[in-house]
This record gives structure tokens, sequence and C-alpha cells, in this order.
């Protein structure tokens, strides 16, 4: 679990959050850039929340409901997220968001899937319904909110305006667009900010010990500093470099088959796919701006609906590799 104490960037938002948390109303909606931090919050204010001793600074650590918060088996803690989000889930997270996996349980063959479904939501609703196992309430968190598919978000609008008693519900995005409007006029908003490029690079040199010239780096490339520990973690923090460095200043520089399949190898498909659509967009917005867009505009718009094709694919077809490979090859072209 990370020591969300250590992210000074969330130190602000901590306040205000768990300053009078007891008078916040039951729907919470925590916005931001991604991979900022924005669960490891909500996980801090469940933890108070639950806490038998009612403090405001963090969790006593001591108590039975503490001790299960860390165990990851707190049963008045609901965590509802996607299958497909389980390795972006902090580790606390995961046990406390398998009981609202249920396809999965039934199926192992299948793709994990994207969204969260009306019938998690049905589960969290009968589970709610019952009273507190532990303490006097019960926290939900969604991780990422904007999974919600249409069917779920409905259940969930019902869930806001009739909430069981002493029930908070928070709700974590990064597109908070991407949420019925209904949805968002039920909850009170908290918008937490990124960390600066400068906090990121110390941050990056005193905790996970990266050296100053690559935390410098690491830290210019406007990504989430939880994306890059990931990469760190990985070892694939030099080829995140390299890609970047590849894109950087016009044409996206995607030199050869072989390079773009390591890229997709180490840094994941999605991730590459995004930043790639991004430097496309990038590439044209410029163009336009200056009044040149040319032909070769063009063709760069059609690559950039393209990889959205793909992208989409990816979600719902298993031979992603074809479609991959189908790619890469048109792209150069
Ligand atoms: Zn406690």
């Amino acid at each position: 679990m990370v020591d969300s104490k250590t992210c000074t960037w969330l130190e602000r938002a901590r306040t205000r959050l768990t300053n009078r948390w007891q008078s916040l109303p039951h729907g919470i909606l925590i916005t931001g850039p991604e991979m900022i931090g924005k669960s490891v919050l909500a996980f801090d204010l469940a933890r108070i929340m639950l806490c038998e001793t009612d403090q405001n600074e963090s969790g006593c650590g001591t108590c039975a409901s503490c001790q299960l918060v860390e165990q990851s088996v707190h049963p008045d803690l609901h965590v509802v997220t996607s299958e497909a989000s389980e390795n972006f889930l902090p580790a606390g997270f995961v046990r406390h968001a398998e009981r609202y996996w249920l396809e999965k349980k039934s199926t192992s063959t299948r793709k994990p899937s994207e969204q969260v479904g009306v019938d998690s939501i049905r589960a969290l609703n009968q589970n709610l319904s019952a009273t507190a196992n532990l303490g006097a309430r019960k926290v939900v968190i969604f991780p990422k909110a904007d999974q919600l598919n249409h069917n779920a978000a409905n259940a969930l609008l019902k869930l806001l305006e009739e909430p069981t008693r002493d029930t908070f519900i928070m709700l974590v995005t990064s597109a908070a667009h991407r949420l019925p409007a209904t949805i968002r006029s039920r909850c009170i908003h908290f918008s937490v900010k990124g960390p600066s490029s400068s906090v990121m690079a110390t941050w990056l040199q005193d905790e996970k010990g990266v050296d100053p010239k690559t935390a410098a780096q690491l830290s210019e490339t406007g990504l989430g500093p939880f994306v890059i520990t990931d990469f760190i973690e990985k070892g694939v923090d030099q080829t995140l470099l390299e890609l970047l460095g590849s894109m950087r200043d016009g044409e996206p520089v995607v030199s050869g088959f072989e390079t773009l399949k390591r890229f997709f190898e180490a840094l994941g498909d999605e991730f590459v796919l995004e930043l790639l659509q991004r430097q496309f967009l990038k590439q044209v917005r410029k163009n336009a701006g200056a009044g040149v867009l040319s032909e070769n505009d063009t063709k760069t718009m059609d690559r950039f609906i393209e990889i959205g094709e793909v992208r989409e694919s990816l979600r719902t077809t298993i031979d992603s590799q074809l479609a991959l490979e189908d790619m890469m090859i048109r792209i150069q072209s």
C-alpha cells in the first residue's frame, strides 16, 4: 500500500476531505488527473470513517475496524470497479473489490470486463441494505466511476437518491464528464491536483531512489506519479523515455515494426496507443492553429481515428494481437 503521507501534492485535498468529514453528504465525487493518488485519498478517508475511535487524522490503526481494513476484509467497506482494473488497484483494494466481480466467478476464459455492470450495483444495494456489520457506517468506493455502464449508472442514481443509512459513497474519476449529470449533481465535488514537475522530481528521488537526471526527465512527461512508479517498478522507465523522446516535436517517429512491438511489450498496448493518439492529435491541432493544414494532416487524422478503432476493438475482441499488427503495418505506410 502506498503511504500517501509522502505524497505532498495530496495534502490540501486530504485536509479538505478529512476536516469535519462527519458533515459530508453521502455522495462524494473526487476528480483530478489520472494516477495521481485520488483513490488512495478515498481509501484514507474510508479508514477514518470506519475507525471506531472517530479521529480526523487517520484511522487509529489498532481497533478491530482498522485491522480489517488493513487485512483487506472489512465487511462495511465496498469497492466497486471493473475486473480489468485489477492491475491498477492499490493492493489493499483488490480483495475488497473481488466480491463485486460477479461474472469472473462463473467464467475464467472470458476477457476481464472493462465496465461496471448493473448486477454489481444490485449486489451492492443488497449488501448495503443489511445493517452495518461492524461499526455504525458503511463506505463505498468506485475507484474508476466512469466505468459504470448506462444501466449501472441508473441503478447507482437510485442509491444516491435514497441512500441507505450512514452510508458514504465515493466516486473517483479522472473523467467526470462521462458520468451522468444527474449523478454528479447528487454529490459534493472535490478536485485534486497532481504534483508540479519539480515536486514530482523530488518525490521520485526521495521515495523511489531515482537518479536526479532521470527523475527530471520522467517528471516532465506530464504523466501521473503512479503511472511512472509502475513503470519504474517494472524496470521499463528508460523505455518510456525512449518512446516519448521519439515522439517529441512533430511526426511521431515509429521507427520500424520491431521498435513499436518492443514498446507495446514493455509499456502495454493501451498505454502506447493512447500516447500515439494524443501525439497525432497534438500535431494536427498545432498545424490547424497555424493555419497550415495539409494533406499530411488528413492522413494523420485518419491514423488517429484508426488507432481509436483499434483501442475500441482491444476492449472487445479476443484476437487483439492481430488487430495490433494490422495497425502497426498501416500507420507506418
Ligand atoms: Zn481504528
